[in-house]
């Protein structure tokens, strides 16, 4: 059994319980994180503090830890629970005011909720899926205009994998007004030639944290960046796609709508820069 935190505690997970009126069980009124577990240490952990402090302040919710408790509790779990890979999952809601109210409560009587728990993932790095490559399939994205905020409102996300699902794939990539936003819960990514192309930051994405990292290794690596809108056509006659995300790392797509993306396997810049982003993160995890 897991050991979890909540709000200042560390207890079995059994043991862990949040009011019915807690904000991001009734409104999604909360925002997470998700940092990954490489030989026992966190990856990118400042990216991800900074990204839920930004998540946190566009929505004007108090930030329950300081920066260095939140590490010292990202630690705790992982020696507690003995992973070497994996992630770890935040959660920061609102709280729980005593009853249901559209009206956000008055953040001196309602203290945040904070839970932290782990995901134990042997074999991350490796993951045979990365050799393979993935399916996606296109979908319309009818997210609301804020995806740059990290909420817990993850419903059509969720639609979006069962959607993929159904049709054998493993992935779905959302479309608004004929461009591709990102995936359901990754970067969305094209290669052509020695260019790699993904849609500038805006409202209407996830400011990847390992999007960051991959597109400054990229640079570091002589590699062209473009950061611009792509549509699903120019991504099925690409030469490579692939997708970023904490959890995923780089992995390369080699199929969209049925449709093989160059040969239908893994190409060339993918995996390498799924090789460069493990090597690197690996050094520099804390
Ligand atoms: N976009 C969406 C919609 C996501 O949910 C995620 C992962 N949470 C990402 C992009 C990738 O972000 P990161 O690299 O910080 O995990």
């Amino acid at each position: 059994m897991r050991t979890v935190y909540l709000n200042g505690e560390y207890m079995p997970e059994n043991e862990a319980n949040v009011s019915i009126f807690d904000r991001g069980f009734l409104m999604a009124d909360g925002v997470y994180e998700v940092t990954s577990v490489l030989g026992g240490k966190l990856v990118d952990f400042e990216g991800h503090a900074v990204r839920l402090q930004r998540s946190l302040d566009a929505l004007e919710m108090r930030n329950p830890i300081s920066k260095e408790a939140l590490l010292e509790v990202h630690r705790e779990l992982v020696r507690l629970n003995g992973i070497d890979e994996g992630m770890i999952y935040l959660q920061v809601t609102r709280g729980a005011p005593g009853d249901r109210d559209f009206v956000f409560p008055d953040p001196e009587t309602t203290a945040p909720t904070i839970v932290l728990f782990t995901q134990d993932k042997p074999g991350l790095a490796n993951s045979p899926a990365a050799q393979k490559g993935m399916k996606v399939i296109s979908i319309e994205d009818i997210r609301w205009g804020r995806r740059d905020i990290k909420t817990v409102q993850l419903l059509y996300p969720s639609m979006g994998k069962m959607m993929a699902k159904k049709a054998g794939a493993d992935d779905a990539w959302m479309i608004e007004d004929g461009y591709v936003t990102e995936g359901t819960s990754n970067n969305a990514y094209i290669v052509k030639g020695n260019k790699i192309v993904t849609r500038a930051l805006s409202n209407d994405i996830l400011h990847g944290i390992t999007r960051a990292a991959v597109l400054r290794f990229a640079q570091e690596a002589q590699m062209e960046v473009e950061e611009r809108n792509f549509t699903i056509e120019e991504a099925k006659k690409a030469d490579e796609a692939f997708i970023t995300s904490a959890s995923t790392f780089v992995m390369p797509v080699v199929e969209i709508d049925g449709v093989a993306v160059g040969e239908g396997v893994p190409g060339r810049v993918a995996p390498r820069l799924r090789e460069i982003y493990l090597e690197e993160s690996l050094k520099a995890a804390i």
